[in-house]
């Protein structure tokens, strides 16, 4: 299959490979999603063989308004309009009881849903014109940096999928935030590009699922069945430095190497001579470092480094994203460095 790169102008293509139960690369605010229509459960299943994705690890619906909510999903809370109206569309999945005509191919069986509404202009013309929700997880290989640039999806997609719609570089970065609306309380499954402040703002209570800090003990079930698998990874094996700048760069320098990569804040850069190195904007911006920390990771890839090293933000805003995310493609492997490390 040849994979056709569509501009923004190709809404109608775009449109109509979905309706015919193709792969469609689509841009969103936070990453690109690899979409099919999510009624159609042969069109699903093509999502899960072209990513290599394990089979339990359901897929988030993309619909281009809060009032398609009822279609898809029953028992919905007050407090998802609430939420619907203040952050979508954008980046934040809410999981509701799913109806019967979500097919099981979409959520792997559970009988809760994943929903949101993207806040991209060209993939909510899309969705609109295809009439269907679009089932999407993001555009990568399983396992791999998610994309967000149209080329770092074709890298990863060439030959398998019908298309991808270039819409640019994603302007958040990081996948969406997971909120559970069906636990007694509110419960955070995957922080992503809504704060958890902002949650907190509105729902007051927001508890944190174990698995945004900590690998799984091995039989653990997780509540998001993402959450179990290895994550975002370059080739080279990855270790988080976590704690203050300075302490981290240094520990990165004492051990550095010809073949050493490192992930660091702008103003550090110029501290690893020799060294790959490829930062991720300052230490006091998060939002930066969100945008750019999936670049980051897959821009080891086809180079001589051998290991990792990444420094790594602390877990206000935007922080607990970048972290989660620097950590699982670390497989957790963290070394943290005290406050008043010498
Ligand atoms: P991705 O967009 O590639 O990160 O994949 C979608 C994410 O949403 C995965 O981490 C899934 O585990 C999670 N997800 C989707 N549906 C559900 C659901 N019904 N319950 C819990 N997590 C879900
Ligand atoms: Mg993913």
């Amino acid at each position: 299959m040849k994979t056709k790169l569509l501009t923004k102008q190709d809404i109608e293509t775009a449109a109509a490979i979905l309706r015919d139960g193709g792969l469609l690369g689509i841009p969103t605010e936070t990453v690109y999603g690899l979409g099919a229509d999510g009624l159609n459960p042969k069109a699903v299943r093509r999502i899960f063989e072209a990513k290599g994705r394990p089979q339990d690890n359901p897929l988030i619906l993309h619909i281009p308004d809060a009032s398609w909510l009822e279609r898809y999903c029953c028992g919905v809370p007050e407090t998802a309009y609430v939420l619907a109206e203040r952050f979508w569309p954008g980046p934040l999945t809410m999981i509701l009881p799913r109806r019967e005509i979500v097919p099981d191919a979409v959520t792997c069986g559970l009988d809760t849903v994943g929903i949101r509404c993207p806040n991209h202009p060209v993939t909510l013309a899309i969705i609109r014109l295809a009439g269907v929700p679009v089932a999407a997880p993001s555009g990568n290989l399983s396992g791999r940096p998610s994309p967000t640039r149209a080329a770092h999806m074709l890298e990863d997609m060439d030959g398998r999928i019908d298309a991808i719609v270039d819409g640019g570089p994603c302007g958040v970065g990081v996948e969406s935030t997971i909120i559970d609306l069906t636990a007694p309380v509110p419960r955070l499954l995957r922080p992503g590009g809504l704060p958890l402040e902002a949650l907190r703002e509105v729902l007051g209570d927001v508890a944190v699922d174990r698995a945004v800090l900590a690998p799984l003990s091995a039989g653990e079930k997780p509540k998001a069945p993402g959450m179990k698998y290895r994550h975002y990874a370059p080739k080279a094996p990855v270790t988080v430095v976590a704690g203050p700048g300075e302490g981290t760069a240094r520990y990165i320098r004492e051990r550095m190497g010809k073949h050493t990569g490192v992930i660091c804040f702008d103003e550090f850069a110029g501290g690893f001579p020799g060294c790959t190195v490829n930062p991720i904007g300052s230490g006091r911006d998060p939002g930066e470092q969100a945008r750019r920390v999936f670049d980051a990771l897959r821009a080891f890839d086809g180079t001589d480094v051998t290991e990792i090293f990444a420094q790594c933000p602390g877990d206000a805003g935007l922080g607990l994203a970048v972290a989660n995310r620097l950590k699982k493609a670390a497989g957790f492997q963290v070394v943290e460095i005290g406050e008043d490390a010498p």
